[in-house]
């Protein structure tokens, strides 16, 4: 049996060379950087270069850049770094989308129990926000557009440069959840006119506990986290150093062979879609072409979406339906809801996530699994009779 794991877009395997670069930093070099001596020292002497190589792939200052625990922590830190500064101003409006990741959402409706105001933009059926909704939503009050760069569950790349260009000009703070486009697509904060912007390792084959939270020099930050000096002040604890030094490497990597990946993913994505296509009554969630390299995110009427999971485990091939943090729940995808699909489609939903290692012939045994467990499904769904039968009418044509 193959194994194919299809679901990068939760977590990645992490690369030799990121391995390789934490290893000395456990037991060799394993000083604190704050200690004045020299092992503590050259610790230091590392979390600089490794914030300097991660400044040069972001197009940003070494200053600009801030070690978090993570993704959902530098979004936390941006959104209510930039909610308190336009507080003080008077400013508490904010503008989003219904489609960001739990980590923008959940602290969005935390700002909304005190008082604030969010906008979220709708999302067209296609999984875009055009530049101009931004523009509409602005307001005299607006401190904070907050909109993700690529959607982790359908793919969707939003046009950040555009979205940017209009928060700059109207002097509204832009923040973008970046989690799933660092290492997969470029990004120059400078060019794409970036406030602030999150990033975590563990989706580029970096190592899981370790991101990056960028935020342009004048930007003030608050603090999540209290304690010493480390990271200007502004997060307290000591560094993880191996896993910066994980991740470091890991963005260089990513960024460097990002074109020739992307190359090889796109052809082999796009034969998975036309594969998938050939399925009765199912859609693809999400632009065709402005999508992520290694996205692919179905819906298979008359299917339930954990069903289709676990045959597929059972085949081999590891997928999610969702998200990582809605499956589990049985509510349907917010994304797919913010998409217009209804509950009971948005229910039988699918994503394969592929990476750098993917191969066509697994491509194919994916499509070959996957037609042969919804077609079993649906032989044995009482739904599906139904439908067939005319008692309902099937909403995906
Ligand atoms: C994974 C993910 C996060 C959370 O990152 P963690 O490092 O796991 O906290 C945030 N946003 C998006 C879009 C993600 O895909």
């Amino acid at each position: 049996m193959m194994h194919i794991y299809a679901d990068n877009a939760a977590t990645t395997k992490m690369s030799p060379e990121a391995i390789a670069a934490m290893l000395p930093y456990f037991d060799q070099e394993y000083g604190n950087p704050s200690s004045l001596h020299s092992v503590g020292q050259r610790a230091n002497q590392a979390l600089q270069d490794a914030r300097s190589r991660i400044a040069r792939q972001l197009g940003c200052q070494p200053q600009e850049i801030l070690f978090t625990s993570g993704g959902s922590e530098a979004d936390n830190q941006a959104i209510l770094s930039a909610a308190r500064l336009g507080e003080r101003k008077g400013k508490k409006h904010i503008i989003s989308t219904a489609f960001e990741h739990h980590a923008v959402l959940h602290t969005l409706k935390k700002l909304e129990k005190e008082g604030f105001a969010v906008t979220l933009l709708d999302v067209h059926e296609n999984g875009l926000v055009t530049p101009q909704q931004v523009e509409d939503a602005i307001r005299e009050d607006t401190c904070l557009v907050s909109i993700m760069y690529a959607n982790n569950e359908i793919g969707t790349i939003q046009p950040v440069e555009a979205i940017g260009e209009i928060c700059r000009r109207r002097g509204v703070l832009f923040h973008t959840d970046a989690v799933q486009a660092a290492g997969h697509l470029s990004i120059d904060v400078v060019k794409q006119n970036i406030d602030l912007l999150a990033l975590s390792a563990h989706k580029f084959h970096g190592p899981k506990g370790i991101g990056v939270l960028y935020a342009r020099r004048g930007v003030p930050l608050i603090n999540l986290i209290e304690g010493g000096a480390q990271e200007r002040g502004k997060r307290g604890g000591t560094e993880n150093i191996p896993a910066i030094m994980g991740m470091a490497a890991a963005l260089e990597q990513a960024c460097g062979n990002m074109d020739a990946v992307n190359t090889k993913l796109i052809p082999l994505r796009d034969r998975l879609i036309q594969g998938l296509s050939q399925i009765p009554h199912s859609i693809l969630n999400g632009d065709a072409q402005s999508r992520l390299p290694g996205n692919v995110n179905f819906c298979f009427e008359g299917i339930e979406g954990e069903a289709l999971l676990l045959l597929l485990d059972d085949k081999g091939v590891y997928a999610s339906s969702g998200s990582a943090c809605t499956s589990g729940s049985l509510d349907p995808s917010h994304v797919l809801l913010a998409i217009g699909r209804p509950h009971e489609i948005a229910h039988g939903s699918l994503r394969l996530s592929l990476s750098q290692e993917t191969t066509q012939e697994e491509v194919d045994y994916i499509i070959e699994a996957v037609s042969d467990t919804v077609a079993y499904l649906r032989s044995i769904s009482p739904v599906w009779r139904d439908l067939l039968e005319g008692k309902q009418n099937f909403v995906i044509q």
